[in-house]
């Protein structure tokens, strides 16, 4: 996806206390201004309170570990995401890392450190719904499902085009935790919160043709909604295309408050103390 450079963009609402709990500020969207936008986010008046570093390798969960050192209210996850299996991905090419989950255990003893993820099956891309690429998912997802379990964390599970391995594998689990960017069925959203778990809705609630998403936001109840930007992926209109900060979350709870008839400001409060309960975050 192309980001435009939009730096400097913020959502002007009046919103506050938002939790973001699906974003990847180590993303090259932002290297070019990486600090200045975290320091804006973690400013006094900023709408956002709280961030959950979505890690996608190994890489990524030291970039997350060293910034919620530095960040009071920065969080992360530690796991490897499905796509390490996209050709075009790369750093994984020749096969997971060694003694990968070894090390994420590792990495999981950080106190920051409070979920597993982003884990899970991604059969979107071109050759990644051969058999062999399934199993090699399935693998990956299983083990860290696993590891979550046993170390007692929350998981962050992405799932694109394939609901039905995916749901068969949480119904095998059991894992706590988060279906994050949700655009399946209502249907689909039952079945994950008759298996205990939260929804994460992203700026695409607010998409003018999402209406299966908004659909199945009605079907979440307030207990089990959590909200996400998946920045620097899906901003909401009236930033569709542009690069997406963790305020523009405010766009797809003024989108909940059309759909629900709840405040916005009632509607990310409640989503705030769900994250906080699943991240075992106590403040
Ligand atoms: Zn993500």
């Amino acid at each position: 996806m192309d980001i435009a450079d939009v730096s400097g963009i913020t959502a002007d609402t009046a919103l506050h206390g938002i939790f973001d709990t699906h974003c990847h500020y180590d993303d090259h969207a932002f290297d070019g201004d990486r600090q200045a936008v975290l320091d804006r986010i973690f400013s006094h008046g900023s709408p956002v309170e709280y961030l959950m570093h979505a890690c996608t390798d190994l890489v990524s969960a030291e970039y997350g570990i060293a910034a919620a050192r530095k960040y009071p209210n920065y969080y992360c996850s530690v796991g490897i995401h499905p796509e390490v299996f996209d050709k075009e991905y790369g750093i994984y090419r020749g096969g997971l890392p060694e003694g990968y989950i070894d090390r994420l255990k590792k990495l999981a003893a950080d106190t920051n450190v409070r979920a597993i993820g982003e884990i899970g099956l991604d059969y979107h891309y071109e050759g990644s719904d051969t058999p062999e690429m399934k199993a090699a998912q399935t693998e990956l997802f299983e083990a860290q499902l696993m590891l979550a379990n046993e170390l007692g964390l929350p998981v962050i599970m992405h799932c694109r085009d394939a609901t039905e391995d995916f749901l068969a594998l949480c119904r095998k689990h059991r894992p706590k935790g988060v279906c994050h960017c949700f655009s399946g069925s209502a249907e689909t959203a039952r079945e994950l919160l008759e298996l205990g778990l939260y929804i994460g809705f992203t700026g695409t609630l607010a998409f003018k043709n999402s209406k299966k998403t908004k659909r199945a936001f009605a079907a979440v109840p307030t207990d089990r909604l959590l909200f996400e930007t998946d920045a620097p992926y899906m901003a909401p209109p009236p930033f569709r295309g542009c690069r997406c900060e963790s305020d523009m979350i405010a766009y797809a709870a003024l989108e909940a408050e059309r759909l629900s008839g709840m405040p916005a400001q009632e509607l990310i409060d409640i989503a705030s103390e769900n994250a906080k309960r699943l991240f075992g975050i106590s403040v």
